[in-house]
């Protein structure tokens, strides 16, 4: 809550998203996101954990030389 988006300035909405990244000449649609995502420009930001897991799996298809992958993140277990 209260979180401001830092391009815009505006409200950032926590939110389970589908974004797309391209990495070269790889495309990964990454679902199940846990993002914050900017009502006003649609931005997304993930948290360090989720980032890091993103680029895992981008470094992975990229490394396998995928054109086009979908993917799906498992829901992050709840911490204590
Ligand atoms: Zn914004």
């Amino acid at each position: 809550m209260g979180k401001r988006c830092p391009l815009c300035g505006g409200r950032l909405e926590e939110k389970t998203a589908t974004l797309p990244f391209v990495v070269g000449d790889t495309v990964v649609i990454v679902k199940g996101v846990a993002a914050e995502v900017c009502e006003d420009c649609g931005e997304a930001f993930l948290g360090g954990k989720v980032a890091d897991e993103v680029t895992a799996l981008l470094q992975d298809a990229v490394h396998r030389g995928v054109e086009l992958s979908v993917v799906t993140l498992s829901p992050a277990p709840a911490s204590s």
